[in-house]
């Protein structure tokens, strides 16, 4: 019977309390509690110091929208319970003159979300409530400051008067009164500010400020809900791919106040340093200050331990040593909420009098660097398992760690110094807008982007740009966040930076620079010199290292390198890649000296003319290929036979026909017309992979035998077997590779003859073809098809999609636009198109012949998203360029984590 009335009279439960010791919520209710919610009710259940209070959930923000902008019937009750309840847990009650409880209004959905509502402190407040509130505290000028700070808040994000107003009554009035500082203004003081305030609000709007506390809260709850469709909130969803049904919730909780004097202050921390990782608490506070004033940057604030204060050099005293009892709670609360959350937290918190209590906690943002380390410490520390460890890190983000550093050698000339924000040292022009960066970054140029301090509107221009440097803001400004966030370098707050946006110049003491003049940022030291520094290139050590052992032994997947120089072997080498994949012999030929051989192989009408220029390019070839050998050791190397489209190698200028006209003693107009003949319309689908070396297989047996001379010799200097593996491109029938692979056959059997011992090699072709996906069994079958197969991703997507990455940009940009790929094709594999055809070569070729080994060496080797893929399609390794190798390791491991983590 009582069920049946419940479930009759019923609303939904649409509050939640929270309050020390107790909550109605917990930490996995975030999408209906919103983050803040949901880690609020967290802290009160572990029994931390959390001001009372409610959330209203992510639910009533839907049926707002649903309402026409109206909060559902049956809201009303349930939060007056909840504001009874808050008032039971703070002795005070909301509204009353003798003892008015006054809350805070916040919002909060489930991912953070800049350009939402801005929280209103000290909602409550009128001209009675506020004797109350002077009364009971004692201190009136505490409760006008607290007064005034409302009416500015609340005007401003809920009446929509703009803060400017508010600001050009305060700076008139100091002015005209002879202060500075807000601090030396009084009770008195601010209640003529209140005044002013308040007509200025009649004045905008056309209504007193609100006196009746219950209008404020509604006024401040529907603002909240109102917030979540305003423009910025809308565009930020977009760009984050935030769904709009997701809903904010609205936390109103009891206010507590670091504005009541000198034992009283607000701060912001992380557990941990969110930019190296050290395990060290990291923050800021203000003494006698309120919420947002910390990152506002109106006054400079203090660092959090002692240690950060001494290195800082800062004269003022940190919280350490200022309030010695609330740092050694706030160490222990940090200790616990790490235990509970397993992960580095970001925590906003106030003290009271002396007391802490805590506002906020969320897993922290950090920088790559401080990711590795986080994770590994709390591996090490037992709090994580080692494969947790390997998913905390966000693969994408490694290539930061391979940012090169500043040369400590070299000469430079430092020009400032400021707050090292976000770490790697970058260089580049000096541009002052965003907008400027953005088109800069088009055009190919390195760019730092020197602001004032940077805002939301800024974004895009951060990351335009190789670094960020501000005059003003701390080690929590927008764009020391940000930049971590991006993994952009960043100095911010180098205060004796001048800069005249308008004139177009950045002063720093005498020296004058322009917009595009170099400069170099350091954001591990927040130095900032003239010129271009030269820097060092980064290596795999420390934590670094220890994180990718730990990812390799949960790695089924191999990572070898596309690698064409020795210098690429050795890069790849020093970053752990198992091989190489992809070792194209025509980059071999780009160099000045060497192309001229190759221009008179590609342009001779003879087979002669050929023989003899390939006849120069044998030695070259052949000693690239020992070098090659060498450095890898006893590791695979992959070597595709010539595949350019031949234009890539064609004589264009005049200088440059004169001069293989002169070595094939060919008169110039002939060999022009030569140029004419060898021209195609579509060189991608033209005379090029196995179709060249079909139609002159020469090119193919100076190759062959270029390769297996290397060996013979690479094998006498190692001591060691060199199995060369060798890879026919652009094949889609079998009778290609069965032509290609009898030439190279024959030369291995003469190059066997004449050193009298047989040689080892494997044979195996590139899949860049739909055809060669389909046939792969017919491709591999028998003890003379292809011993391995390797996809050339990139060429497949282009035959696979009729899309010509050269032309692709246009097209890329107006698809993305509208939704059509949802990543670029050429970066992400496309999973569903290409990747249906990969599975098909896969099986298939396998089908044919078990022991098959599969690859894929296109710029998808070195893409996260695509390793998984590649992880889960059953291959055997992927091949990337040397920079990506150690993302590929890591992308490789969680790939084969979270495949074990769901079966
Ligand atoms: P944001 O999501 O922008 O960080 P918050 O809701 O966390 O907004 O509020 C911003 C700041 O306002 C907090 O860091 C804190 O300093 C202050 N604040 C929030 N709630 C309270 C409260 N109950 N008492 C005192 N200050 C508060
Ligand atoms: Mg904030
Ligand atoms: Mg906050």
């Amino acid at each position: 019977m009582a069920a049946v009335e419940l479930s009759r009279d019923a609303t939904p439960k649409w509050v939640y309390v929270f309050a020390a010791g107790k909550a109605e919520g917990n930490a996995a209710m975030i999408d209906l509690l919103g983050g803040k919610g949901a880690n609020l009710a967290e802290m009160a259940c572990l029994g931390l110091p959390v001001p009372p209070g409610f959330t209203i959930t992510t639910e009533v923000c839907g049926l707002y929208y649903e309402n026409g902008k109206s909060l559902p019937e049956g809201l009303g009750p349930q939060v007056d319970q909840a504001l009874e309840l808050i008032g039971n847990e703070t002795g005070a009650v909301f509204g009353s003159e003798e003892n008015p409880l006054l809350v805070a209004v916040r919002s909060g959905g489930r991912a953070s979300m800049p350009g939402m509502m801005d929280t209103i402190l000290n909602l409550g407040l009128n001209d009675r409530t506020v004797t109350g509130l002077a009364r009971n505290s004692g201190d009136d000028r505490f409760a006008y400051d607290s007064y005034r700070r409302f009416i500015q808040m609340y005007g401003d994000v809920v009446l929509g008067v703009d803060h400017t107003v508010f600001e050009d009554i305060l700076d008139n009035y100091k002015n005209l009164n002879g202060f500075s500082y807000d601090t030396e203004l009084g009770a008195k003081e601010w209640q003529k500010i209140i005044a002013l305030y308040k007509k200025a609000i009649e004045n905008e709007t056309g209504k007193p400020f609100p006196q009746d506390t219950s209008e404020q809260l509604w006024g401040a709850i529907g603002a909240v809900f109102g917030s979540w469709q305003n423009a910025r909130a809308v565009t930020y969803r977009r760009l984050h791919a935030i769904p709009d049904s997701w809903g904010t919730a609205v936390n109103v909780q009891a206010m507590v106040f670091g504005n009541m004097g000198n034992t009283s202050a607000t701060g912001v921390a992380f557990t941990r340093n969110p930019s190296t990782g050290v395990n060290e608490i990291y923050g800021e506070y203000l003494v006698n200050a309120q919420g947002e004033d910390v990152v506002a940057g109106i006054r400079t604030p203090q660092p959090l331990t002692a240690k950060a204060r001494r290195e800082a050099e800062d004269p003022n005293p940190s919280l350490e040593e200022e309030m010695p009892e609330a740092f050694a709670q706030l160490e222990s609360i940090f200790a616990t909420l790490e235990q509970r959350y397993r992960d580095m937290q970001d925590i906003e918190f106030t003290i009271q009098n002396g007391k802490v209590w805590m506002l906020q906690t969320r897993s922290g943002k950090r920088t790559t660097e401080a990711a590795v380390r986080i994770a590994v410490d709390l591996a090490e520390e037992g709090i994580i398992t080692r494969e947790e460890a390997v998913l905390r890190v966000d693969p994408g983000g490694f290539t930061q760690l391979l940012h090169p550093t500043i040369d400590s050698d070299a000469d430079k000339e430092l020009l400032t110094t400021g707050l090292p924000a976000s770490p790697g040292a970058a260089a580049g022009g000096i541009v002052f807008t965003s907008d400027e960066a953005e088109k800069q970054k088009q055009q190919g140029r390195d760019v730092i982007l020197v602001r004032t301090e940077t805002s939301p509107e800024d974004i895009h221009g951060m990351h335009a740009s190789a670094g960020i440097l501000t005059a003003r803001g701390g080690m929590t400004s927008h764009a020391a966040v940000v930049a971590r966030g991006m993994g952009v370098p960043c100095v911010s707050g180098a205060g004796a930076l001048r800069i005249n946006e308008k004139a177009g110049t950045l002063s720093v003491g005498k020296n004058v620079l322009q917009a595009g003049d170099v400069i170099t940022i350091d954001g591990a030291t927040g130095r900032v010199y003239a010129g271009a520094v030269p820097m060092r290139q980064p290596q795999l050590s420390g934590d670094f290292a220890r994180l990718i052992a730990w990812a390799d032994e949960a790695r089924v997947l191999g990572v070898r390198a596309n690698a064409d120089t020795p210098k690429d072997a050795k890069q790849a080498r020093a970053f752990g890649a198992q091989g190489i994949g992809l070792c194209r012999t025509e980059h071999m030929f780009f160099d000045a000296e060497r192309i001229l051989a190759m221009r008179e192989m590609i342009c001779a009408t003879t087979e002669d003319g050929r023989r003899a220029a390939l006849a120069k390019i044998l030695p070259v070839q052949r000693a690239d290929f020992i070098e090659l050998f060498e450095i890898m050791d006893e590791l695979p190397v992959t070597i595709r036979l010539l595949d350019p489209p031949l234009h890539e190698f064609l004589p264009r200028e005049e200088r440059e026909i004169e001069a293989v006209a002169a070595a094939l003693a060919m008169p110039t107009e002939k060999l022009k017309a030569r140029i004419a003949e060898l021209a195609e319309f579509n060189p991608m689908l033209g005379m090029r992979g196995s179709r060249l070396a079909i139609r002159y297989p020469e090119i193919t047996e100076m190759q062959a035998r270029a390769i297996f001379e290397a060996a013979i010799e690479a094998e006498k200097r190692l001591g060691a077997v060199v199995e060369p593996e060798i890879m026919i491109p652009l094949v889609a029938y079998r009778h290609e590779f069965d032509i290609l692979a009898g030439v190279i056959r024959s030369v291995a059997e003469t190059i066997g003859r004449e050193s009298g011992k047989p040689l080892s090699y494997k044979l195996g072709t590139m899949i860049e073809l739909p055809r060669a996906c389909l046939k792969a069994g017919e491709l591999t079958a028998g003890d003379h098809g292809a011993d391995f197969l390797s996809f050339g991703t990139n060429d497949l997507t282009q035959t696979v999609l009729g899309l010509s990455r050269d032309d692709a940009a246009p097209i890329l940009s107006a698809y993305s636009a509208q939704g059509v790929y949802e990543e670029d094709p050429f970066v992400s594999i496309d999973q569903e198109g290409v990747g249906e055809l990969v599975r098909i070569g896969v099986e298939r070729g396998r089908e044919a012949k078990p022991a098959l080994k599969v690859g894929i060496c296109g710029e998808h080797g070195g893409d996260p998203a695509s390793v998984a893929f590649f992880h889960a399609a059953g291959f055997d390794y992927v091949s990337c360029s040397p920079f990506r190798v150690p993302v590929a390791r890591l992308a490789a491991a969680q790939a084969a984590i979270r495949a074990k983590l769901k079966s």
